[in-house]
C-alpha cells in the first residue's frame, strides 16, 4: 500500500508508514444499539448451542443434552447483563496515517477521506535519496556477509 504514496515533499514513492493512529469518541449506546448488540451475542450463542446438540446428539450421547439446553438457558440473563451494563461506546472516528519519505525523510501525517497532500516533484532530492538507500543496502549486504564469514572461521 505504501508504494502507491507519493512522499509531498520530494515526489518520490519511497514511503514507509510509520504508525496507525485511530482517533476514537465515546458515543453513548442508544436502545437500537443495545438491541443490536442482544440479538448479535444471542444470535451466535443460540448458534453455538444448536451446533453442539446437534452433534451430542448424533452421537447417540443423549443424556448430556439437557446440561447443554440448561448452560444456553443460564448464560441468557448473563449475557443481558453485560449488554445492558454497557453506558458508552468508543467509535473510530478518524485513521490517521503517519508518514516517513525513506528518500528525504520528510514526515508528514494524512487522514484517511481527506485529499492527499499535493506532491512537488523534485528530482534531485529524489536522486540524492536514492544514492543513499543504495550505499545503506550496499553496507548492510557486506555487514551481512562479513558476519557469515566470521561465523564460518569459527567453525
Ligand atoms: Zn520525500
Amino acid at each position: 500500500m505504501s508504494d502507491q504514496i507519493q512522499c509531498p515533499n520530494c515526489g518520490g514513492y519511497k514511503v514507509e508508514t510509520l504508525k496507525k493512529e485511530y482517533k476514537k469518541e465515546s458515543r453513548s449506546i442508544t436502545r437500537t444499539d443495545r438491541l443490536r448488540q442482544a440479538i448479535g451475542l444471542m444470535g451466535i450463542f443460540w448458534v453455538c448451542s444448536l451446533i453442539g446438540g446437534v452433534i451430542t446428539a448424533a452421537m447417540g450421547e443423549t443424556e448430556r443434552l439437557p446440561s447443554i439446553v440448561g448452560a444456553a438457558v443460564c448464560l441468557v440473563p448473563l449475557m443481558g447483563l453485560l449488554v445492558f451494563s454497557a453506558k458508552s461506546r468508543s467509535i473510530v472516528v478518524a485513521t490517521i496515517y503517519h508518514f516517513g519519505c525513506s528518500l528525504c525523510g520528510y514526515r508528514w501525517s494524512w487522514e484517511k477521506g481527506t485529499p492527499i497532500p499535493q506532491a512537488n516533484v523534485k528530482p534531485d532530492l529524489i536522486a540524492t535519496g536514492a544514492r543513499k538507500l543504495e550505499e545503506e543496502e550496499r553496507r548492510r549486504q557486506e555487514e551481512a556477509a562479513l558476519h557469515y564469514l566470521s561465523k564460518q572461521g569459527k567453525k
